[in-house]
């Protein structure tokens, strides 16, 4: 038996020291990883991740992530903070010509807002409140200028992108804490049914005020499912001995849950991201890691599922659902969906209550097509 574990250990250890990687760069690191992994390996199933970074972008970071990402090919998508584009920013002229670099490399620009403060409630995990978040009108105010400047930074082409995607800084807003969940709640701020946090949270998420500002703006609203954890740490890089556990803890964190699309929460501002990103992309592909695009990750389903990626459409139907909007603000739904979702809320108890008689807006949609609310089929049904 004890030959039999030995056996079984040294087959391992082989096996994983065998774990051989095309190192693009940052090869001395990379190797401390790859000897680091021959004593203790990560078990890794073939899996896909989006790599994105925020609060960019950073003239001394930036560039060497953007040589990096060119150099395997992969795109990734980059939050700007849009206050860096300001012409009161001192080095907005080089930030701006970065963020059209960003693009023309393939890379998807994605809106982080203006200023980077919170879109609604943070609390840190005592309970304290450390910002109480915009007002709609701040929200919607932040937003139109962030998109400003993101299309004067870019010649315009920033809006033609597709998906078009923002992040509410520290995913407020979005991916509220248990504990913010419950002050909204109990500050009558937004009404949910009773449940567990998860199912409170999918509720939230179809009502929160800043989602709906976004959907009005043509946005959609896109998460993190792995943190990098580089937010902990400051600008200048860590000594080697952290950088290595820090590129450790990611490769173990992209690994685990292989079934779910990872979307990574990198920071283009941190220093240590330029020695880390390569070795991280380098070694996670060897460990079977794909990294895919913004528009490849979109198309996972599951995303939506979990709320990581919350789509315009899905917010309009959340908020047609709750009636909080009239079904003449959803014209730009396709029909099957219209089919599926919209023409069953029309018959809700809830949407009549908000609607007397539909009389909410002068089409509905009904079995795929807009009819007129005066239509014959509608009164039968609606009134
Ligand atoms: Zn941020």
């Amino acid at each position: 038996m004890k030959l039999t574990v030995f056996i079984l250990l040294l087959i391992s250890a082989l096996s994983a020291f065998a774990l051989e990687c095309d190192l693009k760069s940052q090869a001395e690191l990379g190797n401390e990883i790859l000897k680091e992994l021959s004593t203790s390996p990560i078990s890794c199933k073939p899996n896909s991740v989006h790599v994105t970074f925020d609060d960019g972008p950073s003239p001394n970071v930036t560039p060497h992530i953007l040589d990096e990402l060119q150099l395997r090919n992969v795109k990734a998508s980059f939050f700007i903070t849009t206050s860096n584009l300001d012409p009161e920013h001192a080095r907005y002229k080089e930030n701006r010509d970065l963020v059209l670099k960003t693009m023309n490399a393939g890379h998807l620009i994605a809106n982080h807002g203006h200023k980077h403060d919170a879109y609604c409630l943070r609390m840190n995990g005592k309970g304290e409140i450390l910002d109480e978040g915009f007002t709609q009108t701040e929200r919607e105010e932040q937003i139109k200028k962030s998109t400003e400047l993101l299309q004067w930074s870019t010649a315009g082409k920033y809006n033609q992108q597709k998906p078009l995607l923002f992040r509410f800084p520290y995913g407020r807003g979005a991916m509220p804490s248990e504990m913010e969940l419950q002050r909204m709640v109990s500050d009558g701020e937004i009404k949910l049914k009773p449940g567990t946090y998860s199912e409170q949270l999918a509720e939230y998420r179809h009502l929160s005020p800043p989602l709906q500002t976004l959907a009005g703006s043509n946005l959609s609203h896109l998460g993190w499912n792995h943190d990098s954890g580089d937010s902990s740490f400051g600008v200048k890089a860590p000594e080697n001995k952290v950088i290595k556990d820090y590129i450790l803890k990611n490769l173990r964190g992209l690994c685990s849950n292989p079934q779910i699309t990872k979307v990574a929460l990198f920071h283009d501002i941190k220093e240590m991201n330029i020695s880390a990103i390569p070795v991280i992309l380098d070694i996670g592909k060897c460990l079977g890691l794909k990294f895919i695009s913004a528009q490849e990750m979109a198309k996972d389903k599951n995303l939506n599922k979990t709320g990581v990626l919350i789509e315009k459409q899905d917010i309009l139907i959340g908020m047609v659902k709750s009636g909080l909007s009239t079904l003449e603000e959803t014209k730009d739904l396709t029909p099957k969906q219209c089919i599926t979702e919209i023409d069953k809320s029309c018959f809700s108890e809830q949407y009549k209550k908000r609607y007397p008689h539909c009389t909410g807006g002068d089409s509905v949609c009904f079995e795929g097509k807009w009819l007129s609310r005066t239509d014959p089929i509608i009164i039968n049904n609606c009134h």
